[in-house]
């Protein structure tokens, strides 16, 4: 805990509002002022542009961003060949591709190294991240960038139905709720009129009491984790409870699930509309009202590359890699971001964006299992459906491949549900994986409060052929 923070904790619940409210007030600042109105007024006018016009535009700012690294960024400096450099300025996306990506690591290793000019600007608003291997991190932003990036916040709210304007309610991993003592586990930042509720003291118990919350706020639209959600989402099924008028419910930050989803529309009679995006700041990809991810050309140039290098197909699943065209403290060039994830196959959206867009998200590199007859399976979701009472699940995969299930049951789960999750487990995972079913009251969250379905201790390894490899 910082000094701030724990000042914070100290004070009592009405003024810690305050404090909440007076710290809305500087975002409001930081994020809505020129920058934003000029970015938003470029994205209002090319929400339909073509798919050549977007490529123009796209191209205009990744050379820009490209001369920038390679001319101020330390690392980039010897990263990016002057003969790459020359052909880049004049044009030529080939020898984009032939700049060796970047992995996590390197940056981790020094972050320094990737700054404009190989240090902090006292201008930049810096961000700690808490790193979900366990190695936090602080990144910078400049000003203009992160008042860019809500104008793209914004014209998803916008296309969702909502805006800046209405009452929101989000969930967040933030320790806005530093006390114990206190029951109250939600915060009001009535600058920007949201009501902040923590994630992480969101349990079987304590949901009762964020329910009657929302009711009381009555908020436009929901924001945040999916997990925490639609943790809330199956109490207000069970109990059927009324009283919200939600418009629209806007997810980001974990891997959405199907199950999830479902229960979410079910229960508040709402679209659910996922982003997807990192603290890197690297790509903004959004879900249109015909559930098409989209990814934003202009927040950055997006491709799914192959273990080899070489750029997949539509429909073949490989790793992100990202380069972000806003950020100019600290831009990351073909940036591997460690999720996975596919290109769709269609070319046109009912929706009239011409956007390139994603079919499936795999999630990160860790949320895969190991089954020793099927090899490397992501997205254990579907083993969930039509398993009734169950709060929430995580399966954990140990060292010697045994995977573990962590299960917080409702009242009324019993053997036949037990039964069930174990038949599709065993149907996606084959009949030789070794399970563990552990009955727990509550999941412990990780890094920023973030719910994890699926944790692995195997390292992922997509070239490994299952056969290769002996677990269990
Ligand atoms: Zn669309």
């Amino acid at each position: 805990m910082t000094q701030l923070e724990s000042i914070y904790a100290r004070l009592p619940v009405w003024f810690q509002d305050a404090a909440v409210t007076a710290q809305g007030a500087l975002y409001h600042r930081q994020r809505y002022g020129s920058a934003f109105r000029e970015e938003y007024g470029l994205l209002k006018g090319t929400e339909l542009a073509t798919s050549l016009q977007l490529e123009l535009l796209q191209t205009a700012r990744l050379k820009r961003i490209l001369a920038h690294a390679a001319g101020t960024v330390p690392f980039y400096r010897t990263r990016i060949a002057r003969s790459h450099h020359e052909s880049l300025r004049a044009g030529d996306l080939a020898a984009f591709r032939e700049i060796p990506v970047t992995e996590k690591a390197e940056l981790r290793l020094s972050p320094q190294q990737f700054c404009m000019n190989g240090g902090r600007d006292q201008t930049w608003i810096p961000w700690h991240t808490s790193g979900t291997t366990g190695s936090p991190m602080t990144l910078y932003y400049e000003r203009k960038a992160v008042a860019r990036q809500y104008a793209y916040v914004e014209r998803y709210r916008e296309q969702a139905g909502v805006s800046r304007r209405e009452r929101r309610a989000q969930f967040t991993g933030k320790l806005i709720v530093a006390s114990e003592k206190s029951s109250r586990y939600w915060r009001y930042d009535w600058a920007n009129r949201a009501l902040l509720l923590s994630t992480v003291h969101l349990t079987k118990d304590t949901i009762p009491a964020y329910l009657s919350a929302l009711r009381s706020f009555q908020p436009t639209y929901l924001c945040g984790y999916p997990s925490a959600i639609s943790l809330l989402a199956r109490q207000a099924l069970r109990s059927r409870m009324g009283g919200l008028k939600i418009q629209a419910i806007l997810t980001s930050a974990e891997t959405l699930l199907d199950e999830q989803r479902d229960v979410m529309e079910a229960a508040f009679g709402a679209k659910v509309y996922d982003q997807y995006g990192q603290t890197e700041m690297q790509s903004f990809w959004f879900e249109c009202r015909y559930r098409r991810m989209h990814t934003h050309p202009l927040f950055g140039l997006t491709e799914i590359l192959r273990p080899n290098g070489e750029a997949c197909q539509p429909g073949e699943i490989g790793d992100v890699v990202l380069t972000g065209l806003i950020n100019y403290a600290m831009p990351l060039i073909r940036y591997r971001v460690g999720d996975r994830a596919a290109w769709s196959d269609e070319d046109r959206c009912p929706c009239g964006r011409s956007m390139p867009m994603i079919q499936q998200i795999e999630g990160r590199r860790e949320d895969y299992v190991y089954s020793p007859e099927r090899g490397w399976v992501g997205r254990m979701d579907p083993a969930l459906k039509g398993v009734d009472g169950l709060l929430e699940c995580q399966f954990l995969q140990e060292e010697n491949g045994t995977l573990r299930v962590l299960y917080v049951p409702l009242p009324g789960f019993g053997a036949i549900e037990r039964s069930r999750l174990e038949e599709n487990l065993k149907g996606r995972l084959g009949s030789k994986m070794p399970l563990c079913f552990e009955e727990v009251s509550a999941i412990p969250r990780g890094a920023n409060g973030k719910f994890q379905a699926v944790r692995s201790k195997l390292s992922f390894n997509p070239d490994l052929h299952p056969k290769l490899m002996e677990v269990a």
